[in-house]
C-alpha cells in the first residue's frame, strides 16, 4: 500500500504527524507531493492563502526531515526536490528523460506542468504517435533561464523570489525530480 500526501499551506503543519500514522496503517511507500497552483482559483485570494504552495524555507525545514523520520520507521519515502541549491544542476525531464503522459483526447505530453494547456508535443492519430504542431512544450524545454524550470516560471511564478537586483534567489527544479529516502 502506498500513500500520497499533497502538501499545501493548509496541511503542512500536520505532516509531522504522518510517520506514526503510516506505521499504524502498515503503509509500504510514502509519497510527499507539492500542490500544483493552477487554474482560475489562483485568482481567488482566500484560496490562494490556504491552498498555496509552501515557501522555500518551510519546505526545506519540514519536508526532508519528515521523510527521514518515515524512512527510519522502515518506510521508503519519495518527495519532490522543488528547490535547487546553488551547487545542484538543473535538468529538464523533457530533455533528459523519456516520459510520455497520454490523454484520452489523443494529446501526449512530455511535461506534467504543460497538461492544462494545448502545448502537447505529440498526438496519437490513427494509432500512430506523431509530432504536434509547433509552438509546443518541446520548444520550451531548451530555454535556459536563471529561475530553472521554464513552465514553473510561466504558470507558477509565485513560488519564485528575487534579489533587489532582479536575480532569482534560487532555482526551481524540474517537477519530475524526486528524492528517495530509504530505510
Ligand atoms: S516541469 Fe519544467 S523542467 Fe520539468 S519537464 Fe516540465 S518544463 Fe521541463
Amino acid at each position: 500500500m502506498s500513500l500520497i500526501y499533497t502538501v499545501s499551506q493548509a496541511n503542512i503543519d500536520y505532516l509531522d504527524a504522518m510517520p506514526a500514522l503510516l506505521d499504524r496503517l502498515g503503509v509500504d511507500h510514502f509519497f510527499i507531493q507539492v500542490i500544483g497552483v493552477r487554474g482560475q482559483w489562483t485568482d481567488d485570494a482566500d484560496r490562494r492563502e490556504t491552498l498555496a504552495q509552501v515557501d522555500r524555507q518551510t519546505w526545506l525545514t519540514v519536508v526532508p526531515q519528515v521523510a527521514e523520520k518515515v524512512a527510519r520507521r522502515g518506510i521508503p519515502t519519495t518527495f519532490p526536490k522543488v528547490f535547487l541549491t546553488p551547487e545542484e544542476n538543473f535538468e529538464c525531464a523533457g530533455r533528459v528523460a523519456d516520459n510520455y503522459f497520454i490523454f484520452p483526447n489523443g494529446r501526449v505530453y512530455r511535461c506534467p506542468l504543460c497538461e492544462d494547456y494545448a502545448l502537447h508535443s505529440f498526438e496519437i492519430r490513427d494509432d500512430q504517435l506523431v509530432a504536434a504542431p509547433r509552438i509546443n512544450e518541446a520548444d520550451l524545454f531548451p530555454l535556459t533561464i536563471p529561475e530553472g524550470c521554464v513552465m514553473n516560471r510561466i504558470i507558477q511564478p509565485r513560488n519564485l523570489a528575487a534579489l533587489e537586483t532582479g536575480k532569482p534567489t534560487y532555482r526551481i527544479a524540474c517537477c519530475m525530480l524526486k528524492e528517495l529516502v530509504t530505510p
